[in-house]
């Protein structure tokens, strides 16, 4: 047994308000202790033989207008948890709230006018986008479902002026996805989920299909919408930096759970749970004086399977730090006495650490 003693956890709530620049808003949108497990089949018979844990337990606040950044290796659980939040699949438990109202229970007119608030923009502008359709068919398509949005006739004058809104020519209202570039397709996304003027806009990985030379302008379109239109965004990536960039809050998922959550400044400079301390230890600096001087983290062995996690602290096998009670106790995503206020870390022996980049 460790001669180290865990620190007591001092408030057990894994979805406070974090960092500075968010307190005292008002929250849109609230996910509490929400799972997705899809059950594994086999044989003739179809039996469930277990489950894979996607998303296992997850809660937080999104306030208006801020940018909530989900960060974590690819397998996470983080695009299981954005369809979840769109309403794309419905959770094995737990809830969302809109404005206070429960997404999973409405059905019918209610959840349709509760999609009109919340929209998506997907990874993949290549896929995502009919290539039969029109750019100006594309856009408008959300006004098909809800018709009552913009009257018919002006359709058209509004889906130039979301064009000219993602820097568009609006002239362009007639030409296919094929005749536009990646970063075009993305602003072609990007207007089709704003068309419906949601308050929330739900990112999954919104710029990794792109060049890294367009994902930037791509960025800078995404924050002059929020500025513009009050737009909240959970923005869903596996680039740290790119989210770093974005985010006002930053959390950050391993094997279908929050680790870590706080302030983007908080997260990047002092993080205090080990995970998300190699993962930015590994982020790439431009800077050689400060990649000599980093001390890089290298994990070791693979992500375990979300079918069968670690008992525990679910990163005990990959952790440097583990000791006894990480592989029996599961630490909860909670405020630590030795870390910044509202700042919380699923971590026994939390404590910040500077990263250098
Ligand atoms: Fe590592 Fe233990 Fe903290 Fe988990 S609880 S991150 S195993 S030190």
């Amino acid at each position: 047994m460790s001669s180290e003693t865990p620190p007591t956890d001092s408030r057990a709530t894994g979805s406070s308000a974090a960092g500075t620049g968010v307190r005292n808003r008002e929250v849109i949108l609230k996910a509490e202790d929400l799972v997705k497990h899809y059950p594994i089949k086999k044989g003739v018979l179809r039996r469930t033989v277990g489950h894979v844990k996607a998303v296992d337990g997850v809660s937080f606040e999104l306030f208006k207008g801020e940018t909530l950044g989900i960060v974590g290796e690819s397998g996470c659980g983080k695009s299981t948890l954005g369809r979840l939040l769109m309403r794309l699949e419905d959770p094995t438990s737990g809830r969302t709230t809109f404005n206070g109202v429960d997404m999973y229970s409405q059905r019918g007119n209610a959840m349709r006018k509760l999609r009109r608030d919340i929209q998506i923009v997907f990874q993949d502008p290549y896929t995502s986008l009919n290539p039969r359709m029109t750019v100006g068919d594309i856009i408008g398509e959300p006004f098909d479902i809800h018709p009552d949005a913009v009257p018919k006739a002006g359709r058209r004058k509004r889906v130039q002026e979301l064009l000219d809104l993602v820097g568009l020519n609006p002239e362009h209202i007639n030409r296919y996805p094929h005749q536009f570039s990646g970063g075009q397709r993305q602003r072609i996304g990007i207007a089709r989920g704003i068309a419906l003027n949601p308050k929330v806009l739900i990112c999954d990985e919104p710029v990794s299909a792109l060049d890294v030379s367009v994902q930037a302008q791509v960025v800078n379109l995404l924050e002059e919408l929020q500025n513009e239109l009050g737009l909240a965004y959970v923005f869903i990536a596996h680039d740290l930096s790119v989210v770093r960039h974005i985010s006002d809050r930053v959390g950050v998922m391993y094997l279908g759970k929050l680790v870590e959550l706080g302030d983007e400044d908080q997260i990047y400079s002092h993080p205090t749970h080990p995970y998300t301390q190699a993962l930015l230890s590994a982020v790439p600096v431009p800077d050689p004086t400060l990649r000599d001087k980093r001390d890089q983290i290298v994990l070791t062995g693979d992500v375990p399977s979300p079918a069968n996690p670690p008992k525990g602290c679910r990163f005990h096998t990959r952790c440097w730090k583990a000791q006894d009670i990480c592989k029996t106790e599961e630490p909860l995503l909670v405020e630590r006495p030795d870390g910044v206020s509202e700042h919380t870390s699923a971590c026994h022996f939390a404590e910040p650490r500077q990263v250098l980049g």
